[in-house]
């Protein structure tokens, strides 16, 4: 069995005592450990980060159109964060008469199949999901 704690609940350990501090959904944030008050530092957000772009495939433009990712539509260049690991439908609007051309993909984010769009991109840590175009 694999429990995953649900997404409001915040756990953090405080650093000082060691003891388990829960944020419970709706309440404020601790600031400070209510055990021993000690300043808290929030955790970093769990996810990864993709950045989106976009180029001309002479190179001659870039960042043109825009990359539409879980139901929303992104300008491009655009860091998106927290992204949880997993398979994400991606689609890409091209600018006027520009025509998509394929997906270049760097870091821990791939593609299976390079000329489609729209595609499915599988995230499984930071990386640069780039759109080429062409004229
Ligand atoms: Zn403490």
């Amino acid at each position: 069995m694999c429990f995953r704690p649900i997404e409001l609940e915040k756990v953090i350990v405080c650093s000082k005592c060691g003891k388990t501090i829960t944020h419970l959904p709706g309440m404020k944030p601790w600031e400070n450990c209510p055990f021993c008050g000690e300043e808290l530092t929030p955790s970093p957000p769990s996810g990864f980060t993709i950045h989106l772009e976009s180029e001309q495939s002479t190179g001659e433009t870039k960042n043109l159109g825009m990359i539409v990712a879980l139901d929303l539509e992104y300008k491009l260049p655009v860091d998106i964060s927290p992204v949880k690991e997993g398979e994400y439908e991606v689609e890409y609007i091209p600018e006027g008469s520009y025509k998509f051309n394929e997906w270049i993909t760097t870091g821990l984010v791939s593609m299976k199949d390079k000329k489609k769009n729209p595609a499915t991109v599988m995230i499984s840590g930071d990386g640069t999901l780039k759109v080429s175009y062409k004229a």
